[in-house]
């Protein structure tokens, strides 16, 4: 919900932090939060707060206002996903022109109404989450995947995959909010007396220049022992993926952009102020939460910090401005520790991309680093409505939530949030092919947090 514009500068993470006198809500942007995420996490969480005794016949107009103040804070992101819709669409629709399929019928048509949408975003996203079961976003998810031996990230279902992508990302906030609504009651403790702090951006800075040892023969021989006996045989494949999949251009083309800055990600940067500052966790839980799954690089940090923190989701991509944190100035220690993790991180990505290039895999197609967030389970809806309309204001029932591992959907009542968010991308999302780990070297996402995959 904080994470109101596309594009990697407003990915927000959370920590809570519990102090005898109240919980203290941590937040973290790509860029800084103080001015529009802060507040609005603030207000999100009075309102909730609100909501938890507001009337049982009320609440259902509540939920509304909480979407709609939802919606509206995220205007830049609904902006961008149209026009991306737009295009995907008209892509879609060309190639439907050239197809007869009867499995397919209707699907032209629906297309077209979502072509020519102009309603206001409210109207917009509850029609993308209205039509989320829909039995053409079906087949979109069955053309999306079809078929599976065409790699190329211009095939066709590619664009069936984009538009499925993009209508979920529209529902996302009525669903959200639904979430939301469901813990309501058990965060009343929480929500009783609360503060919300930003955590101050750590400057961005320079990505070093290309140089003469920039380039694929080079990096082989830094990854490799001195003399390695395996040296000629990683670089003829190397040669040949190269010919093939034009990786050295590719790579460079990454130095070109001189407007680029590497930065902490979000999730780091809480990450690091409860690790410096020995906060405590609320309820002990040792979770952040981020407003997107997180990206190869910060996961190695989680799976390698000696402070144990619940590992997030990944997309698994590597971006090349990603940065780890400064040590504290003039604490060995934090040196030290800064060192041992960066050595473990890279002795990692160094066995899976030697891995690669044995294997000669070529580069992964692209994949949105969002979910997609729809999910088969065609009670959703009905189950929170439902659990809205029994639970009164101070209700003692637990909250409804759906955990999503590997993309199987499942109630459950659960007493550890963190693990209702902790989902493994290296399986699927309904369908969604996600790939173990993205070495490839594409152009910048539009998912993006600003970085480009390797
Ligand atoms: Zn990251």
């Amino acid at each position: 919900m904080c994470d109101f514009d596309k594009g990697g500068d407003t990915v927000t993470a959370i920590g809570l932090e519990a102090t005898p006198q109240k919980c203290v809500f941590w937040v973290a942007s790509n860029s800084s939060p103080e001015k529009e995420i802060g507040p609005f996490l603030e207000s999100l969480l009075t309102k909730l707060y609100t909501i938890a005794f507001a009337k049982v016949s009320s609440k259902l107009m509540e939920r509304e206002n909480l979407i709609a103040k939802c919606i509206n804070f995220a205007a830049p992101r609904i902006k961008k996903y149209r026009a991306l819709l737009k295009n995907a669409l008209k892509r879609c629709l060309d190639h439907l022109r050239t197809m007869e399929n009867e499995d397919l019928t209707g699907l032209s048509e629906w297309l077209q109404r979502w072509e020519s949408q102009q309603d206001p975003d409210l109207v917009l996203c509850r029609f993308a989450y209205d039509q989320r079961k829909s039995e053409p976003m079906r087949m979109l998810a069955r053309l999306s995947t079809e078929p599976k031996y065409k790699s190329d990230r211009h095939a066709i279902r590619h664009s069936f995959g984009l538009v499925r992508h993009y209508i979920g990302r529209l529902g996302h906030h009525f669903r959200a909010a639904d979430t939301l609504l469901s813990c309501v009651a058990r965060l009343q403790e929480d929500l009783h007396d609360f503060e919300v702090r930003c955590i101050p951006r750590p400057p961005k800075s320079s990505i070093p220049t290309a140089d003469g040892k920039t380039n694929l023969k080079s990096i082989l021989v830094r990854m490799l022992p001195a003399k390695s006996p395996d040296h000629d045989r990683y670089q003829e494949a190397l040669v040949e993926m190269d010919t093939k999949h034009h990786l050295s251009r590719d790579f460079l083309k990454n130095y070109k952009d001189s407007g680029w800055k590497a930065r902490v990600h979000a999730e780091i940067q809480v990450l690091e102020h409860f690790h410096a500052g020995k906060l405590s966790f609320a309820s002990g839980d040792p979770f952040i939460a981020c407003s997107k799954p997180a990206c190869f690089c910060c996961l190695l940090y989680f799976q390698h910090h000696p402070g144990d923190f619940v590992l997030p989701a990944s997309h698994r991509k590597i971006y090349l401005n990603w940065r780890p944190p400064d040590a504290v100035p003039g604490d060995e220690n934090s040196e030290l520790c800064l060192r041992a993790i960066i050595d473990a991180m890279t002795k990692t990505i160094r066995r899976d991309a030697l891995r690669q290039i044995e294997e000669k895999v070529p580069p992964k197609a692209w994949h949105p680093d969002s979910l997609t967030r729809i999910t088969e389970s065609a009670v959703l809806y009905d189950k929170i409505r439902e659990s809205l309309d029994n639970d009164s204001a101070c209700g003692s029932k637990e909250p409804l939530m759906e955990s999503e591992h590997c993309g199987n959907s499942s109630w459950t009542r659960n007493d550890d949030l963190s693990s209702v968010f902790y989902a493994d991308f290296s399986g699927s999302e309904n369908g969604q092919t996600m790939p173990e780990a993205c070495y490839s070297f594409e152009e910048r996402s539009d998912e993006s947090d600003g970085g480009v995959v390797l």
